[in-house]
């Protein structure tokens, strides 16, 4: 039997006032989610993993990160996360995280805790000290000498959460050390 264009929309009509009469509609409507962030004071920002930089919306409550989740506004993913972007919560509320600075000095069986500031010190002293015994003037190869101002005692390596301007500063930070082997963690 043939149907014809108005005995098709009748029938369509039909069918969706059945629809809308069975329930089905309120039962999802019963069915849908309670939003937890509701009400929650919320910011964005990159993930700090991988150079993907998944956008990510943090949402705090009285001070505290209480949910991290992917911006659905965020061009690179949309709203998704890969795995390590998901548990990025349990990064910033992690009991067993390390908030402080713990040094153990060479030969010591104890770790102590320091300031940043002795630590930023500290660290560039080291760095001083390993640039002055292992810095190269010149290098003489088949007869000839030549200027390379090379630091063999040292070397710098990127990672993948550093955006285009960290890069660029780590890199000139790194030729002012005199520093030959840069390498970055994506790339190894
Ligand atoms: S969520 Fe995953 S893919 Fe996205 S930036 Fe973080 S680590 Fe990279």
């Amino acid at each position: 039997m043939g149907i014809s264009r108005r005995n098709f929309l009748k029938g369509s009509g039909l069918a969706a006032g059945t629809l809308a009469l069975s329930g089905k509609k309120a039962k999802a409507s019963a069915d849908a989610p309670h939003l937890r962030t509701k009400g929650l004071q919320v910011s964005t920002t990159v993930c700090p993993y991988c150079a993907v930089g998944c956008g990510m919306l943090v949402h705090t409550k009285n001070g505290k990160i209480v949910n991290i989740e992917g911006d659905p506004e965020h061009p690179i993913n949309q709203g998704a996360l890969c795995s390590k972007g998901s548990a990025l919560f349990q990064v910033a509320n992690n009991e067993r995280r390390l908030s402080k600075v713990q040094y153990r000095a060479a030969g010591s069986d104890k770790w102590e805790e320091k300031s940043w500031d002795w630590t930023m010190n500290r660290i560039a002293e080291l760095m001083k000290d390993s640039r002055d015994k292992h810095f190269v003037k010149t290098e003489t190869r088949d007869g000839k000498t030549y200027t390379v101002n090379r630091n063999e005692g040292m070397a710098f390596l990127g990672g993948a959460a550093l955006d285009s301007e960290e890069c660029y500063l780590w890199s000139k930070f790194s030729r002012a050390m005199g520093v030959a082997y840069l390498e970055h963690q994506a790339r190894i």
